[in-house]
């Protein structure tokens, strides 16, 4: 008994227990509050850094990328984009990182950290990483593992030893914004027209070149000439004048300028928007990369089944590992890639959110219920979704077009945007476009968008291991290729590994669609009535037929572009002889279903 005994030697010592037992029992009783997660404050970017801080970035084509880098060097910036990840940065990923995560977190985050761990081994101290190096993301607040991007990358940097590197989010002012002065990374009018530009350039090449490749006569030649071509159009955006207003102005009216703040800023707005848009450099460059391309010598009576890529962002743009490379196989086996722009998304976000701002309306308007003769009430529910909806329709508008005109500048026959609200209604009855997260309904809506309208001949999903949203979209997948018997519908896990059997269930599909194009093409010949020796000696006598921007006009419900190209010479052929009587092709519709 005596041995239970606790003997409490102090005073001192029974305050201590009591102080112990009480913040025991508070805890029980929850009284205290819980102790929230609060994001690590970011060291500043300041703009007095500038002139020795590399901005790091990556994860898009090359294009995209070389582009992007040129606008942040023309802005001031020194900047260099980390390479395409590989599957050693998607191990270095799960080393370092979370488990559990989906797979572009392992390959962009360990990337990263075997960039850095590169800087260290040509002989810069962490220290030094730390201080000259920042990384520059996109950021979301979810609702998949996308809004925990940058603490994954915090988490592994840290574990790697790179703890206090900064990664600075699009999305996010605090990370960029120094703490107090000028912010290092400043979205100035130049930068943010310079990025519009990039970005749609980007897509346009992007496009442009797997339109192209596929046909070309001499082989490397594609290749070569976009790198020109690029190199080209980053010359311009690098060294592109900043538009001021008090420069250009005629002597005379520099004064007013300088004395008036108001006017300087609304002239200047408008000079860099002409500048930036408009500007005889920009056009010059676009003329000049679209005369380096329509230099390729094209072969455009190959047959090759068309192959829409869908699925995550991320897995549909990389060209690496992180998608086994998978464009460059679908190539060499034959096919035509038709890619998806990163303006699609852009798209996409602003069509989101219109439809959620008139679907919360009923929620978010002023004045719940006001009474029929409350006008004023009545009209201030009106205005205020109306307002919302005329801002975003403007936006939405003004990026169609620059995105459209870019298309007009380097050679017009790169794919138009899909009309958003057509691939909500087509996906709809499988998947519900309110479901956010990932690509939304996209996948489903372009599956069915591409197959209803006889785009291609097989749509390829890429989506990443361990992916959330296109788990969901594969789970309806399957009623959608009950739905429409034409469909070839592939959807391919990208995992890190298991690249050769990936490939080879591509195979297998691309298998089929290669008869469907080859069927399609027979049909064409067929019914424009000629042999493809009179088509050829046609083409060898009009060289402009062999140019990769000569036009060839679309006929509804084909899909190849070899089936395109005889039918369009066919009736230029007839149209010359007098003969003239357009070939007809007896398509197959598609059912369109009705949503039950
Ligand atoms: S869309 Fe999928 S792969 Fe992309 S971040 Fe979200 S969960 Fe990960």
């Amino acid at each position: 008994m005596a041995a239970n005994l606790v003997h409490i030697q102090s005073d001192a010592e029974i305050k201590e227990r009591l102080a112990a037992e009480r913040v025991h029992l508070r805890k029980i009783a929850r009284l205290d509050p819980p102790t929230h997660f609060h994001r690590p404050v970011e060291r500043a970017f300041t703009a007095e850094q500038r002139k020795h801080v590399t901005i790091l970035f990556g994860g898009f084509t090359w294009k995209h990328e070389d582009l992007i880098r040129a606008v942040f060097q023309g802005c001031g910036y020194r900047c260099e984009k980390v390479p395409v990840p590989t599957v050693a940065a998607f191990q270095t990923g799960k080393e370092f990182g979370n488990n559990g995560q989906c797979n572009p977190t392992y390959f962009t985050v360990g990337n990263l950290v075997q960039y850095l761990q590169l800087l260290e081994k040509e002989g810069l101290t962490r220290e030094q990483i730390l201080d000259n190096y920042v990384f520059f993301t996109a950021g979301s607040c979810g609702p998949c593992r996308f809004g925990m991007y940058e603490a994954e990358y915090r988490f592994a940097l840290k574990n790697a030893g790179f703890d206090g590197f900064r990664v600075l989010l699009f999305k996010d002012s605090d990370g960029i914004k120094a703490a107090s002065g000028e912010p290092g990374l400043k979205f100035t009018l130049d930068f943010g027209f310079g990025m519009l530009n990039a970005m749609h350039l980007g897509d346009v090449l992007n496009d442009l070149i797997y339109q192209i490749r596929p046909f070309e006569v001499n082989k490397g030649e594609t290749d070569r000439v976009f790198r020109e071509a690029v190199d080209g159009l980053c010359e311009d955006l690098r060294t592109r004048d900043s538009f001021e207003i008090e420069e250009r102005a005629p002597h005379w009216a520099k004064p007013q300028f300088k004395s008036n703040k108001v006017l300087r800023n609304t002239f200047n707005v408008l000079g860099k928007w002409h500048e930036n848009m408009w500007g005889q450099d920009y056009l010059n460059a676009m003329r000049s990369a679209q005369e380096r391309m329509d230099s390729i010598e094209v072969d455009r009576t190959r047959i090759k089944p068309v192959v829409k890529i869908t699925g995550e962002f991320w897995a549909q743009i990389t060209e690496g590992d992180g998608n086994f490379h998978m464009f460059g196989f679908l190539e060499r086996e034959g096919a035509q890639v038709m890619v998806e722009p990163i303006a699609t998304w852009v798209a996409y976000l602003l069509y989101q959110a219109k439809a959620h701002a008139i679907a919360k309306w009923p929620v978010n308007r002023p004045h719940s219920n006001p009474e029929w003769h409350e006008f004023k009430k009545q009209f201030a529910n009106y205005i205020g979704l109306r307002k919302k909806l005329w801002g975003i329709g403007a936006g939405e508008r003004m990026w169609n077009f620059f995105y459209h005109r870019t298309i007009r500048h380097l050679g017009g026959i790169t794919h138009h945007l899909v009309p958003q609200a057509e691939l909500a209604e087509l996906a709809h009855p499988f998947y519900n476009q309110y479901a956010r997260g990932g690509e939304g309904h996209l996948e489903v809506g372009k599956n069915v968008y591409y197959t209803v309208h006889k785009l291609c001949h097989m749509v390829l999903a890429l989506k990443p291991f361990g992916c959330m949203p296109s788990s969901q979209s594969d789970g309806v997948q399957s009623a959608v290729v009950n739905k429409f018997k034409d469909m070839i519908f592939l959807p391919i896990e990208t995992s890190g590994e298991g690249e050769v059997n990936a490939h080879s269930r591509v195979q297998m599909a691309l298998g089929e669609a290669k008869v469907k194009a080859k069927t399609e093409f027979e049909a064409c010949l067929k019914s424009s009535g000629r042999s493809m020796d009179e088509i050829r000696e046609y083409i060898e006598e009009h060289p402009e037929l062999k140019r990769p921007f000569y036009h060839v006009p679309h006929r509804e419900g084909v899909a190849g572009t070899a089936a395109q190209f005889v039918l369009h010479v066919s009736d230029r052929i007839a149209r010359e002889t007098g003969l003239w009587k357009r070939s007809r092709v007896r398509i197959e519709s598609v059912p369109v279903v009705s949503g039950d």
